[in-house]
């Protein structure tokens, strides 16, 4: 593991099917393309999700509910996002819907074509509405969402028959870690909400 990887919550397992990060490879981007003549693309999905998941993370230690979203054009991570819904007190704060609202001041259009957007949770129908809408091109999420997801789970909003443009789907990338992110915080809650009414406070 590379120093590289210090700042990550979720460093690359080594394997097959892990992302191992080069050192010797300038931004980590790009390889040289000594070995075959050409530039190759080093990051794979895994991680833009574990950027997400750092996003994740920030909404965790704010108290709020972990959804992290990332935005990525051209393998560059051009916008990050993680769910505001209590801090901004709005129900439309979701991760997701936040970096779509932002991604018009980085690429200058609303357009969000060629855009992919790595979320830890399966879309909501609002922010699967927002992705068809703003023409994101791949959604790649972590969690499914069994009873509300609307990337293709409970509802397809991203793969609607007659939308105006329907959004590519990669489900389950990462799913356990983006899963133990969630029955984490939703522990802690409840063991915080247990200890409240209990009247307990534990020993500094
Ligand atoms: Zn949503």
């Amino acid at each position: 593991m590379s120093s590289d990887d210090s700042d990550l919550l979720f460093p690359a397992p080594a394997g097959p099917d892990g992302f191992e990060f080069d050192p010797g490879s300038g931004d980590g981007l790009f390889g040289d393309g000594a070995d075959d003549g050409g530039l190759k693309p080093l990051l794979g999905d895994d991680y833009y999700m574990r950027a997400a998941l750092k996003c994740a993370q920030q909404a965790a230690d704010a108290g709020e509910v972990p959804v992290g979203a990332v935005a990525v054009k051209d393998g560059l991570i051009i916008a990050r996002s993680w769910n505001q819904v209590e801090l901004l007190k709005d129900a439309t704060a979701h991760a997701e819907l936040m970096l779509i609202a932002s991604l018009p001041q980085v690429v200058g259009d609303w357009r969000l074509d060629g855009i992919d957007i790595y979320v830890t949770k399966e879309p909501c129908a609002m922010c699967a509405g927002a992705m068809v809408n703003s023409r994101i091109r791949r959604v790649v999420y972590g969690m499914r969402d069994p009873r509300c997801g609307a990337a293709g789970t409970a509802l397809d909003v991203t793969g609607f028959p007659g939308m105006l443009h329907n959004v590519e789907v990669t489900a389950g990338l990462m799913e356990e870690e983006c899963k133990a992110m969630f029955q984490e915080f939703f522990r802690t809650v409840r063991a915080n909400a247990r200890k409240k009414k209990s009247g307990f406070t534990p020993p500094a």
